[in-house]
């Protein structure tokens, strides 16, 4: 079902609750670090002032639990908004969130005024989806924006709740991601590749399931992949092995059989004696792991062969790095991986957040891939074809 965005109702001179993910990394002396997340909420913001609209922000900020926290006010994200948007933004800097006084300056706000309200973690009824907070908040406004995708997989009062009360639509940022990820997974063109990384087989399980009756490709990388080598019965040393998964990986093994889906492994692995960047390494066959060695990377002719794969491919989803790509002896299947995602240029191209869309921002790639989500949980989700409740609850077109 399509959902309704800004861009197909009236916005003009109405107040404007946008629920954006500031969530944003900061040093001990909250200094925000990256401020791509502020910088993303822009044009929706910039949408919303052209149309005369009054625009009341909010967002969460790490975990506070429901306690206020001064280590979590979102002050700085308003100062730097400000900045960046050219424009004062007013920081609403209540603990409880909804006082008085809050309604009192959010009523005396003019259209195209900007606010924020303090870090709605701070109260327990946010993560709740307690029923009276979020009637609270949308007293505050007359139409509620969500923009924040990074938290579509949570059904909490400032992305679910609050729908009940106004008419809800998607901003441009969570429109966009509908747009490629949902259409993507719906009606691919082929063939279509998936390809999955990271440690841990439990969290990708879901997605494989899911589409092994849907996708062209599995190709299967990272620290998972020993768990299913073992599962086939080869050694895998000292590599990172889940036991209690072994025989969730013989399934999914004979289900892909079954459905006449081929997985793609690695063929060749790089082992070292310890997780460790100055550790000897060696390139050794996938079949040839020796006992006393762990995996941390796939090998050049995985590389060769995954990035063949992904060269004929029309729409290519990644999700989990191919290696401890955080040591840069390591990281060159992650890299491998992102390079032949960018040079395939008549494939939509989709990077699932996470660890795989920082790896393909450090190694200068994001440029050339048609989408990096914002949501690395949110867009798992939706790999393992789950709904994403902030996005049910918004209207139907
Ligand atoms: P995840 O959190 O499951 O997405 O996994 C990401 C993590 O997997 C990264 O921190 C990688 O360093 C790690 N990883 C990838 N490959 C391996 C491997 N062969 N052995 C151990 N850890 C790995």
């Amino acid at each position: 079902m399509m959902k309704k965005s800004i861009k197909d109702i009236s916005i003009m001179n109405k107040k404007v609750i946008v629920r954006c993910d500031f969530n944003v990394p900061m040093d001990e002396n909250l200094n925000i670090t990256d401020d791509i997340r502020i910088k993303s909420s822009i044009p929706t913001i910039e949408y919303l002032m052209d149309q005369g609209a009054t625009i009341i922000l909010l967002s969460h900020l790490g975990r506070p639990k429901g306690i206020p926290n001064k280590k979590y006010s979102l002050k700085p994200v308003a100062k730097r908004l400000g900045e960046l948007l050219g424009k004062d933004v007013l920081f609403v800097d209540e603990d409880l969130i909804i006082t008085e006084n809050t309604k009192k300056i959010v009523g005396e706000m003019k259209p195209g005024q900007i606010a924020l309200l303090q870090n709605i973690r701070f109260r327990k009824e946010e993560t709740d989806n307690d029923p009276i907070f979020a009637e609270e908040l949308a007293s505050l406004g007359e139409i509620f924006v969500n923009d924040a995708f990074g938290t579509v997989h949570r059904a909490h009062a400032s992305t679910t709740g609050i729908t009940k009360y106004l008419p809800s639509v998607s901003g441009n940022l969570i429109k966009k991601e509908i747009d490629y990820m949902v259409t993507a997974l719906d009606k691919p063109e082929r063939p279509f590749t998936i390809i999955l990384g990271g440690s841990k087989v439990g969290d990708k399980i879901g997605v494989i399931h899911n589409l092994i009756p849907k996708a062209d490709n599995i190709i299967i990388g990272g620290g998972m992949v020993y768990t299913f080598l073992k599962a086939k019965g080869y050694e895998v040393g000292k590599s990172l092995l889940e036991e209690t998964k072994v025989d969730l990986a013989i399934e999914i093994l004979k289900e892909a059989e079954k459905a006449d889906m081929e997985l793609i492994f690695p063929v060749d692995i790089l082992v070292a004696d310890e997780f460790n960047n100055d550790s000897p390494y060696q390139c050794v066959k996938f079949s040839e792991i020796p006992k006393d060695k762990m995996g941390l990377d796939i090998g050049p002719e995985s590389i060769k062969l995954f990035s063949d794969v992904i060269s004929k491919s029309k729409t290519v989803i990644w999700n989990g790095p191919m290696g401890v790509f955080e040591m840069s002896n390591f990281a060159k299947g992650t890299e491998g991986i992102a390079k032949a995602m960018a040079e395939n240029e008549n494939a939509l191209t989709i990077i699932g957040g996470g660890d795989s869309a920082a790896a393909a921002e450090e190694f200068g790639y994001t440029s050339k891939i048609t989408h990096v989500s914002t949501g690395g949980g949110a867009s798992l989700k939706l790999l393992e074809g789950k709904a994403l409740p902030g996005i049910e609850a918004l209207d139907d077109q």
